[in-house]
């Protein structure tokens, strides 16, 4: 069997954090995301894998960076998708939400505004825009996404995590940790159709490790991510993994490792022929695909 690994990557500086701002996100999205940024794109050159980027729009968007808190720099960062599309290996640019508002608490008429925003950034900036990853993983309006284009989504993440939020916010809370902490495998995602577009369930977040997830240990982490592969390479899905730049801001040296680890494993197998590394985009059915979304490295 060969099984597939997707990388998706939910670029949004500041922006992920908006309604829950604080002084030391203003300064980390300013300070660390492009040197962080950097590192993940030296080290996906290097194992030549593709990811799949989903960015803010507003990201590209000088004038919505006006009148936001801090500096400039935490919200406005066009030269982060310059080195993406430098780059050698030949990333999937996505997008994550126009301004990262909720799609399951907006109106449609908000929503339509959102994604013409999306449209008209990606269209000035000359970028595709097939796969989608909506804020927060709060799906909604998947008609409205449809007809704006797009073809792909990440949706909620597979396993019993998927439990989390019928549980309450209690209990939702300590399953999400606990699945983090537990070296339990990840469940392969299916990818399949939702209406008009092709959900690619997310399999695994890399946690963050502030806080008292700096507890979570690398080692755990490392055992998730190979059973993870392994299990999606056993029954021909997918191991579909996801981060943010985030994720790196705190104790970044274990979390590259990690990530190195994991990327040097994935190429290895991708070289026996029993991976095959796609973008989110490429599990969209095209007619004439010369874009190169999907890569076997
Ligand atoms: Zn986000």
């Amino acid at each position: 069997m060969v099984g597939k690994l997707t990388i998706s990557i939910d670029l949004e500086l500041a922006w992920g954090f908006w309604d829950i701002l604080t002084p030391e996100v203003l300064h980390l999205s300013e300070a660390q995301e492009r040197p962080i940024c950097d590192k993940l794109i030296e080290l996906f050159e290097r194992y030549h894998i593709p990811a799949t980027w989903a960015v803010v729009a507003a990201v590209l968007d000088r004038a919505s960076a006006a009148g936001r808190p801090g500096n400039e720099a935490s919200w406005y960062a066009p030269e982060i998708i310059e080195r993406i599309r430098a780059a050698k290996t030949p990333h999937e640019i996505g997008s994550h939400g126009g301004r990262h508002v909720y799609y399951d608490r907006m109106t449609a008429a908000e929503a339509e505004e959102d994604l013409a925003f999306i449209k008209q950034v990606h269209r000035d900036n000359g970028l595709a825009l097939d796969s989608f990853v909506f804020p927060r993983n709060a799906v909604g309006y998947l008609d409205l996404v449809t007809r704006a284009g797009l073809r792909t989504f990440r949706g909620a993440d597979t396993g019993w995590v998927r439990l989390a939020p019928k549980l309450g916010p209690r209990a939702g809370k300590i399953i999400t940790f606990a699945d983090k902490v537990l070296p339990l495998p990840p469940a392969p995602a299916r990818a399949q159709k939702n209406g008009g577009l092709v959900d690619v369930p997310g399999s695994m977040l890399l946690p963050g490790r502030d806080g008292v997830r700096r507890f979570i240990l690398p080692a755990v982490s490392r055992a998730k991510l190979a059973m993870g592969l392994a299990w999606a390479q056993r029954s021909g899905a997918t191991f579909h993994f996801w981060f943010h730049p985030c994720n790196f801001y705190y104790r970044a040296d274990e979390q590259f490792a990690t990530l190195e680890w994991f990327l040097a494993r994935a190429a290895a197998e991708a070289s026996r022929g029993r991976i095959e590394i796609c973008t989110m985009g490429s599990y969209a059915p095209r007619a004439t695909d010369t874009r190169g979304a999907k890569a076997a490295a």
